[in-house]
């Protein structure tokens, strides 16, 4: 991919981020969330009301020139906005780019056969990296709704759970041109843990029962307080689309941070232990870095135990 397609990309990314930005702020629990009366109107500030004119919605720009404030009233403009739109920018720059480019993950059969734009491989490549930006763009969703709601819409739990199965189809269908793993983000590590290793549709299938057994026990133990049923759907989606070991290790990890996150909460005071933390966000961070170092997490992990040798 060339420099000016990542840049055109990166551009149209922080526009979606925008829209997304407006779902964010406007979202309220009793309404479906594109419906017009969330995603429809005018873009107005928070504070004053004012109708805000075009310059004043350029992606990033506006909120810089203006010092992150509103022009008409001064009052501070979250720093959430331009934080979301740099997310949704660095999304469409980074999913295509780790699929399509040198270091994907999808690794045909045969090496000297290099993912074309064309044939099966190519069109399996362009199901997945359109299917997991916008599962990427759907999971920035949930970590900023759930922070401020402690909620997870059953819409983008849904929308996961389509795109969850567009991931699977195009894996199953593709899966004669990839070599074996490449249906993993663990690569080979895969071998390791799943005892139907690139099975592809009995391992999303296992996925998303692993991710409702984790998730739903603790949700029955703790009597929905440790966790939501949110969670549990946002784990039984996001299995479907990680498919078995993945979401195991995703699993795994999210606890690890959300110990890290609530240890690091109670020493600054900011949080007591009757305090809720929202999940939703822990779990999206931790399934995100799966995608990336996935593999690298887990050899990582094997290596503190290898011996020393020489
Ligand atoms: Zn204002």
């Amino acid at each position: 991919m060339s420099f000016l397609e990542l840049a055109i990309l990166f551009v149209f990314g922080t526009a979606v981020g925008s829209f997304l930005n407006v779902i964010i702020h406007r979202y309220c629990p009793s309404f479906f969330i594109f419906s017009r009366k969330i995603i429809g109107g005018r873009s107005h500030c928070p504070h004053c009301g004012g109708i805000l004119r075009w310059f004043e919605l350029v992606p990033l720009i506006s909120f810089f020139i203006q010092g992150g404030r509103c022009r008409r009233c001064r009052a501070r403009l979250s720093w959430q906005y331009p934080l979301v739109e740099l997310l949704s920018g660095l999304i469409f720059v980074v999913v295509p780019f780790y699929f399509l480019g040198p270091i994907s993950p999808i690794s045909p059969i045969s090496p000297i056969s290099p993912i074309s734009p064309i044939g099966p491989i190519g069109l399996m490549g362009l199901v997945l990296v359109i299917a997991w930006v916008l599962v990427f763009l759907t999971w920035l969703l949930i970590f900023f709704i759930d922070l401020r709601w402690f909620i997870i819409p059953n819409e983008l739990n849904a929308a996961i759970a389509v795109l969850g199965v567009f991931i699977t189809a195009g894996l199953a269908l593709g899966q004669d041109f990839i070599s074996p793993f490449s249906d993993s983000f663990l690569r080979y590590y895969a071998l390791i843990f799943s005892p139907w290793p690139g099975q592809v549709i009995i391992n999303h299938f296992l996925g998303a029962l692993a991710g409702g057994a984790v998730f739903g026990l603790i949700f029955f133990l703790g009597r929905g307080r440790a966790m939501g049923l949110g969670d549990v759907k946002l784990a039984i989606v996001s299995g479907l689309a990680f498919g078995w070991p993945d979401i195991g290790l995703a699993i795994i990890l999210s606890f690890l941070l959300g110990g890290a996150v609530a240890a690091v909460l109670l020493a600054a005071g900011m949080r007591c232990l009757r305090d809720k933390i929202p999940f939703g966000p822990i779990f999206v961070v931790a399934a995100a870095a799966i995608v990336f170092w996935g593999e690298k997490i887990i050899a990582g992990y094997f290596q503190l135990f290898s011996l020393p040798l020489g």
